[in-house]
């Protein structure tokens, strides 16, 4: 007689946090796409990554960080100032509807269930927008002064930033040469958030939440430079770390 046995043999991938990554949108092609960088950072650190549907419901959104192990904001179009309260100043935005409500929405839902939230870039400004801070609409017109926006490639170091309390224990150093692709960057820093690292021009470049189990946040983009710098291999791999003991 056949006996059917059911068993779950734990294998190595999936004891890998499953993490949601929230979907890029390109607004020539009507499409949602995504950058092969946050993909492979977030595999070489030992995570499995699950690009996000855009029109999702608020239960949707619950279903997904009842699931996922954590959530990786990423880098994008401008975050729109309703976002903040504020009035959009003249020229240079472009902003995505659908990602700031996709965003705001997830937000809320990975905030509710404690799961562990990396942003990266526009991730950082839709995070401080959405907890209540605001944001520099157009950095040349709003805090004139060095430029914040290379050129390619991506993955050399443009400024440095000046590091501070939980970054600055986790890499064992104080300043940090990074890459800076912004146009816009925090205003005021939203209540419950500390920086955790300065531009040269005296913009926050990374923060914490320190309420939540993990909310970090850096302005600059690390899966650019996961290949060839190991502050950046070590940020990825400290939210992996986080994100492992759901
Ligand atoms: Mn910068």
């Amino acid at each position: 007689m056949m006996k059917t046995t059911q068993c779950s043999i734990p294998t190595k991938e999936n004891e890998r946090p499953l993490i949601a990554v929230l979907p890029l949108w390109d607004l020539e092609r009507n499409s949602l796409w995504m950058l092969s960088e946050y993909m492979s950072a977030i595999q070489a650190s030992g995570g499995t990554p699950l690009v996000l549907p855009f029109d999702i419901s608020a239960h949707e959104a619950e279903r997904f960080a009842r699931l996922c192990d954590g959530f990786l904001f990423t880098g994008g179009q401008d975050v729109h100032p309703s976002v903040y309260g504020a009035q959009e100043i003249p020229g240079g935005l472009v902003t995505c509807p659908k990602r700031d409500y996709l965003e705001t929405t997830v937000l809320q839902a990975a905030l509710a269930a404690d799961k562990p939230i990396l942003g990266i870039c526009r991730g950082l400004q839709l995070i401080n927008a959405a907890l209540g801070g605001s944001l520099y609409q157009d950095i040349p017109t709003e805090h004139p002064g060095p430029v914040h926006r290379q050129g390619k490639p991506y993955d050399v170091p443009f400024h440095t930033v000046t590091l501070e309390g939980s970054l600055a224990d986790l890499l064992g150093q104080k300043t940090l040469p990074v890459n800076s692709l912004h146009h816009q960057a925090v205003k005021t820093l939203a209540p419950g958030l500390v920086p955790m690292a300065f531009s040269p021009d005296g913009l926050v470049e990374a923060f914490e939440r320190p309420a939540s189990r993990f909310l970090w946040a850096v302005q600059w983009h690390p899966e650019y430079l996961f290949k060839v710098d190991a502050s950046s291999r070590m940020l990825f791999r400290h939210f992996m770390d986080s994100c492992a003991k759901s």
